[in-house]
């Protein structure tokens, strides 16, 4: 590696502590710099999640930042300049470099052209997990008090909406409980559920791994996988995909037979028992082990771990929630906890693993369609009324729709334009032909990105944006702390931070005067000069961020929401005492099966998920060098049964087919995965794995399920 150009050699010139642009651990790092340039990452001890930690993305992911596909100045379909119709089909016509001031103003006129012709609801909205939290706050602000519409989410919904859901009805909060720190250095047993979290989350995966090495604490992994984690775990429950809520009803209902339940917790701090423990009646273990293909006597042998050792973390990730019964698999986790009494102590807790770096951020900052910033919901009077008394508007009181709704909503012609920063629903949507059909119908679409995506080519303005290296904010990670992000180098060409760019167009909207703001609102203006004046006034309307502000941040001081004022010292521990609702809830849950059933025709199931090299859609780390000498094309995961019965024969392509599309990909024979089960990532466009998978959806949440996908699978 030190040979590679691209990890500069030599003296940096400056050093900036930033924070990482990929996943939710939130790892902290120094950009070095010299000639305008990142020579190189190096850790930082000071850092307060993962000191010296840091994983192969972190370490040599940033080369993304320089890479010449960069877009740096401001794209226009050339009909829009003619002031033509927009050509009909797929093709939107060749693009033209302008000004920032010709894109904006295009852009302004556009989106409030279909507000004033459809209504504020035919306009959708995508904040974005990569972004900042004063971004996001702008984006939401612009969405609500500028267009009219609660029409915004973002790819929270694709990955724990049924999370947040889930934990809100159990507990009255969906975040993560604990910290990482806790979880790896107080507790006294571990059980990771839908989580591969050395790939997913390196550094808190080598955090459990010192946990169970160092100080002998019990592992217990369920997945249908064998996950690099099963290396250390204590046991690995290798349940069938799809069938979690009979496996920790099968659980609990040995934990209670046992009497191993935390009886004082449960009658202090909860209700709901008695049509809980009913519910249970209906998951013996034998029939359990039928349903999940777990052991009767892998059940007990993990019940009685979970029973005999507290405190007990629970961690999840996508392999609990992207499933058409995403809320149920997550209630039932929160019960669990609240059976073993593992509730608001260190060590305990529930500690679902936000995958983007600023995933949490993104949905606290209000950008879903149901809750302006810090969950306050947009359906509640008390809350809309002060968020028109802070922003000078009237705001509208109906749910808006999820990213999971308005991209078939395009298709209906429900909704007409759209804006979109910094996300890539072509790659990372269900059924992506469908999404590709839907995105077509757009009357306009402005995307904000930092290269040309998937989706650009539905686009009709593509505004050039910088990336963390080239911007101030603010990111929140998965445990709530909320971190410094620092400009380190200038901007690539024109392009500009999103907090700038939003801003710019929100005004050009108001401009307008089609939109009556009361301009002596408080908040009713879009002069900002600052991220950190941006997080002042989030402090204003977010009663968890009350107390965070940029000088607190840089003073060194580490700050987990909520941080109720400025003397607040932030909050590492929920539910401690009291859960946020008062009692915690029981829910009975119910095994459903998985909605795309296996059949003579798709006799597989395809599991999708992501590798430790890259991220989502692969737009920067496909463009890091570093990362792709080491894994540079898509892989499908396949059994050695399945590939001998297939005549796999090494390195050999295959086809793998669902009931909506096709992709080919090379193999990977693995016994990682069992007979009959099949894994891809969804890195690479040229194998785009969610040609093949399913827009099922949680009634609750929305999310869809991307975890069980009938296949078959042939030899190219
Ligand atoms: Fe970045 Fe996550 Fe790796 Fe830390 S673990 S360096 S936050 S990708």
């Amino acid at each position: 590696l030190d040979n590679k150009p691209s990890v500069g050699k030599g003296k940096a010139e400056k050093v900036v502590t930033t924070t990482c642009t990929y996943c939710g651990v939130g790892c902290q790092f120094d950009l070095n710099v010299k000639d305008g340039k990142i020579l190189r990452v190096t850790s930082n001890p000071n850092a307060p999640v993962n000191g010296m930690r840091l994983c192969v993305k972190g370490r040599y992911g940033y080369q993304f930042v320089h890479h010449p596909q960069r877009l740096t100045r401001p794209l226009v379909r050339q009909y829009l300049l003619e002031g033509k119709p927009r050509p009909a089909g797929a093709d939107r016509g060749p693009w033209v470099e302008v000004d920032w001031d010709t894109a904006l103003n295009l852009t302004a006129q556009k989106l409030d052209d279909a507000r004033l012709q459809f209504g504020a609801d035919s306009v959708g909205i995508l904040a974005s997990a990569k972004c900042t939290n004063e971004e996001n706050y702008l984006m939401n602000k612009l969405a609500r008090q500028v267009i009219g519409t609660n029409n915004i989410d973002h790819c929270a919904r694709l990955c724990h909406s049924s999370t947040v859901a889930g934990l809100a009805l159990a507990y009255g909060s969906g975040a993560m409980s604990n910290t990482m720190k806790d979880v790896a250095e107080q507790s006294q047993a571990l059980f990771v559920i839908g989580s591969n979290t050395t790939e997913q989350h390196p550094v808190f995966g080598t955090m459990l791994r010192q946990a169970v090495l160092r100080r002998g604490v019990k592992l217990i992994v369920a997945d249908p996988r064998r996950i690099d984690l099963c290396e250390f775990a204590t046991l690995h429950l290798q349940q069938r995909p799809g069938t979690d809520i009979a496996l920790l009803n099968g659980l609990m209902y040995i934990i209670l037979e046992k009497g191993w339940a935390d009886e004082a917790f449960i009658a202090e701090r909860t209700e709901n028992f008695d049509a809980f423990r009913e519910n249970l009646k209906d998951y013996p273990p034998e029939k359990v082990a039928e349903i999940t293909g777990v052991p009767v006597e892998q059940l007990y042998a993990a019940a009685e771990i979970m029973g005999t050792h507290k405190p007990m973390a629970v961690i999840w990730a996508m392999g609990i929630t992207q499933h058409i019964v995403g809320v149920q698999n997550v209630l039932s986790l929160a019960n669990l906890q609240m059976l073993l009494g593992n509730m608001g102590i260190p060590g305990g807790g529930v500690n679902p693993l936000r995958g983007q770096n600023n995933v949490q951020g993104a949905c606290d900052m209000g950008g879903l369609p149901d809750v302006y910033p810090g969950y306050q919901k947009v359906t509640l009077d008390e809350a809309r009324q002060r968020f028109e008394q802070a922003w000078g508007a009237s705001l509208s009181p109906n749910l808006g729709m999820t990213v999971t709704e308005m991209i078939p909503a395009a298709c209906e012609g429900k909704i007409k334009a759209m804006l979109i920063m910094g996300e890539n629903p072509v790659m990372s949507d269900p059924d992506s032909n469908h999404v590709r059909h839907c995105l077509e119908r757009l009357d306009f679409m402005a995307l904000i990105e930092i290269f040309p995506s998937e989706t650009s080519v539905y686009a009709d303005v593509l505004l050039p944006a910088v990336t963390f290296a080239e911007k101030d904010g603010t990111f929140t990670n998965t445990e709530r702390r909320i971190q410094r992000v620092r400009q380190a180098i200038d901007p690539i060409g024109e392009a500009r931070p999103d907090w700038i760019i939003l801003s710019g167009l929100a005004k050009r909207i108001l401009q307008r005067g089609n939109r009556k703001i009361d301009a002596s609102a408080p908040f009713a203006g879009w002069e900002y000069t600052s991220p950190a004046q941006i997080m002042d006034e989030v402090a204003a309307v977010t009663p968890i961020y009350a107390g965070v502000d940029y000088e607190r941040l840089d003073r060194g001081e580490s700050l987990q929401w909520p941080v109720r004022g400025k003397d607040h010292p932030g909050t590492p521990i929920l539910h401690v005492g009291q859960f946020t609702r008062g009692r915690g809830k029981f829910h009975p849950t119910v095994h459903v099966p998985p909605a795309d059933q296996p059949d003579g025709q798709f006799p597989m199931i395809l599991t999708t998920g992501r590798v430790l090299y890259h991220w989502h859609g692969g737009e920067m780390t496909r463009r890091a060098e570093t990362l792709m000498a080491i894994y540079d094309r898509p892989l499908v995961e396949i059994s050695p049964e399945d590939a001998e019965a297939l005549g796999v024969n090494g390195n050999r392509r295959l086809r793998l087919t669902s009931r909506r599309g096709s992709i080919e990909a090379e193999a990977w024979v693995t016994d990682r995965v069992p007979p009959g089960l099949l894994h891809a990532n969804f890195h690479f466009p040229e194998s785009p794995t969610n040609e093949l998978t399913i827009a099922a959806l949680d009634p609750i949440s929305k999310i869809p399920d991307f975890k069980v996908t009938a296949v078959r699978v042939e030899l190219v």
